[in-house]
């Protein structure tokens, strides 16, 4: 199995953000529709699409989350393909998982503590790959299997 590649990640980022996008835009365009056939008014409509944007309500408060949770995600994943790297170069071949979050959810909880070679936990789904109820706001980490600190770390 070939290791996730700063490439991979660029796509995932590519693809989240342009499905964010689209739905926002359907979104918009179902809301406009909504109240044009209703026979609200298009200044009234302009206005609470602008109050929506100044506020960050329905509409708009969703392409602020989705920015941030995205960013967040691409920031943690670039963090962990750096530190594989390196691991890789060390010559580390056996990993540990260890749940980072406070409440790891059930999938997570029940990896705390297994240890596996890469190809392993590649084969059962790495944190974020989506294997797991917390899907990519997975904070779990493969730290090298000599590490000695708890198996649930809380940050
Ligand atoms: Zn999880």
């Amino acid at each position: 199995m070939m290791p996730q590649t700063y490439q991979d990640e660029a796509i995932i980022i590519e693809a989240e953000l342009s499905a964010m996008a689209e739905k926002i835009a359907i979104d918009l365009e179902t809301f406009i529709l909504r109240m044009k056939l209703t026979g609200v008014g298009d200044d009234i409509i302009t206005s609470t699409l602008f109050t929506d944007l100044k506020e960050g309500g329905v509409l708009f408060g969703q392409f602020k989350n989705g920015i941030k949770n995205i960013t967040k995600d691409a920031i943690h994943n670039v963090a962990n393909i750096s530190a594989e790297k390196e691991f890789r170069m060390a010559g580390i071949d056996t990993f540990m998982w260890v749940t980072v979050s406070g409440k790891p959810c059930p999938d997570c909880d029940g990896r705390a503590g297994e240890v596996g070679t890469k190809e392993y936990f590649d084969a059962i789904g790495n944190p974020k790959s989506g294997f797991s109820v917390c899907g990519r706001h997975c904070k779990c980490q493969l730290e090298p299997a000599t590490y000695k600190g708890d198996t649930k770390i809380s940050r």
